[in-house]
C-alpha cells in the first residue's frame, strides 16, 4: 500500500527534476493524456456509475473492459474499490464512513486532520470493508472475481504499456523510459490525487445545491470537473446516487456521462438512469427552503 501512494509521487519529483528546462516530449504528453482518459474513465464510468451504482446496464464484454481499465488505474482491485465506496455512500459523513473528511470533528485543526484523512490517509488505518457485506453481487459474478484477481498483474501492465509505446514510437530505451516516467507512473499519480480529491475537498469546499441525506456534507467543485471526468459534481452525486449523470445542471461539464451517452447511441449500454427534470427540481436545496418558509 505504501509503495502504491508513495511510488508514484515521487517519481512525479523525478520527471519534473528531469524536464527543467527542456519540458516534456509531445510523444509522452500525448501518451500521458491517453493512459490517464482511458484508466480515469475506468473508474468513472465503469467502477463508480456502472459497477457501484448500476447506473446503466452494459454489455458483458464492456463492462469486464470497464473493470480491465479502470484496475489499471493503481487504485485496489475492483471489489475491494466498490466494497468502500459503497460503505461511503451508505455512512456519509458519519461514524462508519471509511473517508470522511469530518472524522475529527470542524475546528480547523480537526478538519486538517480530517482532509489528510480523507484524501489518503484512510487507507493506512486498519478498518477493512467487508466485501461479503458490501458487495456479494460482484463476489457472485465469475467474471468481476477474475478482474479483481488480476489486479497485480493489470497494475504492472499499466506500467509496462507506456514504456513499449515510449519505445516503439521513439526508437530509443530512453524513449521508453520517459514514457514510462510521464505516462505511468506520474500518470498514475496525478489520477490518483484527482480521485482522492473527489474524497476529501468534494466534501469540504464548493457548493452544496442540491439536498442530501442528513450528515451528508459532499459539494460540487468546478475546478475538478474536467480532470475528475464529471466525478467533481460530487452533491449532485449524493442527492442522486444512481444517476448516470452527475453534472446535474446547465453547462455542468461530465465526460463521463459523454462517454455513457455514446455507449448508449452505439448499442452497448442500455437501461441509462438518465436525470428526470422533476425529481431534479424537488431535490434543489433552495426550493426546500423556500418550501419551509412561512408564506
Ligand atoms: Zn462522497
Ligand atoms: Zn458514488
Amino acid at each position: 500500500m505504501t509503495a502504491i501512494v508513495v511510488l508514484p509521487f515521487v517519481a512525479l519529483g523525478v520527471a519534473i527534476f528531469l524536464a527543467w528546462g527542456r519540458g516534456i516530449a509531445l510523444v509522452d504528453l500525448l501518451l500521458s493524456a491517453g493512459f490517464y482518459a482511458v484508466t480515469g474513465l475506468g473508474v468513472t464510468v465503469g467502477f463508480h456509475r456502472l459497477i457501484t451504482h448500476g447506473s446503466f446496464t452494459a454489455r458483458p464484454w464492456l463492462r469486464v473492459a470497464l473493470g480491465l481499465s479502470g484496475s489499471m488505474s493503481f487504485q485496489g482491485n475492483v471489489i475491494d474499490w466498490v466494497a468502500v465506496h459503497r460503505r461511503h455512500h451508505a455512512f456519509t459523513d458519519r461514524p462508519g464512513d471509511p473517508h470522511s473528511p469530518y472524522r475529527y470533528g470542524t475546528s480547523l485543526r480537526g478538519q486538517l486532520r480530517g482532509l489528510a484523512h480523507a484524501h489518503l490517509g484512510w487507507m493506512f488505518v486498519d478498518d477493512a470493508t467487508s466485501a461479503e457485506r458490501y458487495a456479494p453481487d460482484l463476489l457472485a459474478d465469475p467474471a468481476m472475481v477474475r478482474v479483481a484477481r488480476a489486479f497485480p498483474a493489470l497494475c504492472a501492465l499499466s506500467l509496462t504499456l507506456p514504456f513499449l509505446a515510449g519505445w516503439a514510437i521513439s526508437g530509443s530505451l530512453y524513449g521508453g523510459l520517459t514514457a514510462f516516467l510521464w505516462a505511468g507512473l506520474v500518470r498514475v499519480a496525478l489520477l490518483q490525487h484527482v480521485t482522492w480529491s473527489v474524497n476529501s475537498l468534494c466534501h469540504v469546499i464548493g457548493s452544496r445545491p442540491f439536498r442530501t441525506r442528513r450528515h451528508d456534507r459532499s459539494t460540487n467543485l468546478w475546478p475538478l470537473a474536467l480532470l475528475s471526468f464529471g466525478e467533481s459534481w460530487h452533491n449532485g452525486h449524493h442527492s442522486e446516487p444512481t444517476c448516470a449523470r452527475h453534472g446535474l445542471e446547465r453547462g455542468q461539464i461530465d465526460p463521463s456521462a459523454g462517454l455513457i451517452r455514446l455507449f448508449e447511441r452505439l448499442g452497448c449500454a442500455t437501461d441509462v438512469r438518465w436525470p428526470d427534470p422533476h425529481r431534479i427540481q424537488r431535490r434543489r436545496a433552495d426550493d426546500l427552503q423556500q418550501a419551509r418558509a412561512p408564506s
